[in-house]
């Protein structure tokens, strides 16, 4: 591609909330605009990266032997009504009518929509197993988007959906689905990990996400330092302390003036934090319950609904706490409490601790489980956290790592089949749900955390396999006829070896171009200099590297062409 001829409009500066390095050099190198908080139009240079990641997906599930489908991308109210999602999936889902009044959203993943053509085209065992995907717009109506396409409300997905007679047979394509992730997100140059999830949203029993490791990234991971467990701290199962400490104290009432946070009493009292309880309290489908964690942890209120098994958690308000404990916010404690308490499994092994006397300046000290309160129930309710010891492995600890999420596989079981139908003729005659799995990745998603992992201060620097072009050919001076000729020569002969080329043939200064390139992030840079020329060389560097590299001109084309061809990664 000549530059002249395209459109890649690069900024010095960008947009002031751009945040992250793949917002700011997106929106620099001429990728991404921003038409509305979320929504983006692709550039030329950022739609070729898209395309690279759709290309590289699209050829490693067909290897996986999925078949690629588009389904519509607006869906009528029913079929999620069917499914239930209409009223659980929230603010995120975006309604809207048609002209006839009838109700409609825009998809913002599809699982409806594939059970209902599948139920009415899959009648028999003979024509399952299936893997049906598609590469697709979504939008969800996100209360934040951010960080450019990390983020986004109007997004593009890879989502797949496969169809079983039983269990084991969806497990098996679970696993294929799970490699098969690792191949891309390997083909996609990125460092990642493959990490346990919750089911969040989409349900089913079991789920990984992949996460690609970088600073930047909004969740917060743990991964063993000597076994595989990895884990997002969603999900991530906290190990019960090894053995129970044994009381020694008595219940005994402290003032405690005006203390009311863990640091406040812990420093009033001389105590430290992992030696006070704190109770919060919850609604938990609307009725008031108590949690106790260790003053220096935090409640998972996603590993607490699931235990709870209610549909809706929420912190109490401060009325309610005063209602509940008798006491304003600070002072709860579990003693004398009139509602179920739930108790994390490390406060069950502590003895002699401290928590709130639910009453207005004051503490209990020396409390422990069972002769001072009765839990209605103990289990692991904690957030883990960097330095616990693994749960999974006898040595090991838990390391704090922070991810972008850039793609997840369920296995669904049946929570769509039966509420829709999707049922089919087994062998022995009876009529089965299918079993069921998804799984998505967010292709725009993968741009911007590629960028995360591959920049410096100067620009993106591209893994080959996703570059928008492979090769920068700089035609350094526009009066030298030389230059031109040597520059175009060159620029079609890498062509002609199936090379991607920019070919940097605008009217500008030398300077410029330099920077230009390193901004977009091109791996591999052909310097075509007036200097040079006259020698018989031209000078090649690497974006990743700072060496420069004098080549012949004839040599010129087969040598990067090659070294192209190496790093592809196919
Ligand atoms: P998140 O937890 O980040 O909101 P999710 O778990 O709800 O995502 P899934 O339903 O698993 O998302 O969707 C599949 C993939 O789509 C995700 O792994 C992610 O890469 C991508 N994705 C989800 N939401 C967005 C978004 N708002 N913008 C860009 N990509 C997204
Ligand atoms: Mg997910």
């Amino acid at each position: 591609m000549r530059m002249s001829q395209t459109l890649i409009p690069t900024l010095k500066e960008a947009p002031s909330e751009a945040e992250v390095p793949s917002h700011v050099f997106m929106v620099r190198g001429g990728y991404l605009r921003k038409v509305a908080a979320g929504i983006y139009s692709f550039l030329p240079l950022g739609w070729k990266v898209v395309q690279k990641v759709e290309r590289i997906i699209r050829e490693e599930m067909n290897r996986a032997g999925a078949s690629e489908v588009f389904l519509p991308a607006v869906i009528p109210a029913e079929l999620w009504q069917e499914s239930g999602r209409w009223d659980q999936y929230g603010a995120q889902l975006l309604r809207f009518k048609d002209r006839k009044g009838g109700d409609f959203v825009i998809g913002p993943t599809h699982e409806e929509v594939i059970s209902a053509l599948v139920r009415s085209d899959v009648r028999s065992w003979r024509q399952l197993p299936l893997n049906l995907y598609q590469i697709q717009t979504k939008f969800r109506d996100e209360l934040r988007p951010r960080a450019g396409l990390m983020r986004g409300r109007e997004f593009i997905m890879k989502d797949a959906y496969s169809f079983h007679v039983d269990e084991r047979d969806a497990e098996r394509e679970y696993r294929k689905m799970y490699e098969t992730y690792q191949r891309i997100f390997t083909r996609c140059g990125l460092a990642f990990r493959a990490v346990e999830a919750d089911t969040g949203n989409i349900g089913g029993s079991l789920s990984h996400e992949f996460q690609v490791l970088t600073e930047t990234g909004e969740d917060a991971l743990v991964a063993c330092d000597s076994c595989d467990y990895a884990a997002n701290v969603e999900q991530a199962v906290a190990r019960a302390p090894a053995d129970p400490q044994t009381a020694s104290e008595q219940c005994k009432r402290v003032p405690t003036p005006g203390q009311h946070t863990i640091a406040e009493v812990s420093a009033f009292l001389s105590v430290p934090p992992n030696r006070l309880v704190k109770t919060l309290i919850y609604l938990a489908d609307g009725k008031p319950i108590a949690v106790l964690v260790r003053g220096d942890r935090e409640v998972n209120e996603i590993k607490l609904r699931k235990a709870l098994e209610v549909a809706e958690l929420l912190l109490a308000t401060d009325a309610t706490v005063r209602e509940v404990t008798g006491a304003p916010v600070g002072f709860a404690g579990p003693v004398g409490l009139k509602i179920p308490i739930y108790c994390d499994l490390e406060v069950q092994a502590l003895a002699d601790f401290v928590v709130g006397a639910n009453e207005a300046d004051a503490h209990l000290k020396g409390v422990n489980v069972d002769s001072d309160f009765k839990p209605t129930a103990s289990a692991d309710y904690r957030m883990a956290a960097g330095g616990d010891r693994c749960a999974r492995c006898a040595d090991g600890h838990l390391r704090a790592h922070r991810g972008i999420e850039v793609g997840q596989v369920f296995f669904l079981g049946t929570k769509y089949s039966k509420p829709m139908g999707v049922t089919f003729l087994d062998v022995d005659g009876l009529e089965k749900p299918a079993q069921m799995g998804c799984y998505g990745i967010g292709v725009t998603r993968i741009v911007a955390a590629a960028i995360e992992q591959n920049h410096d201060k100067d620009g993106i620097i591209w893994p080959v396999p996703l570059a928008p072009y492979e090769v920068a050919v700089l035609e350094l001076q526009q009066d030298d006829d030389n230059v031109i000729a040597t520059s175009k020569r060159l620029y079609e002969e890498l062509t002609a070896a199936g090379i991607d080329v920019l070919y940097d043939d605008r009217d500008e200064r030398a300077g410029v171009k330099f920077k230009d390139a390193d901004l977009i992030g091109i791996p591999f840079r052909l310097a075509i200099g007036r200097k040079g020329v006259a020698e018989g060389v031209v000078e090649l560097k690497r974006r990743s590297g700072s060496e420069v590299r004098k080549i012949r001109i004839p040599d010129a084309a087969a040598l990067v062409a090659a070294e192209v061809v190496a790093e592809r990664r196919v």
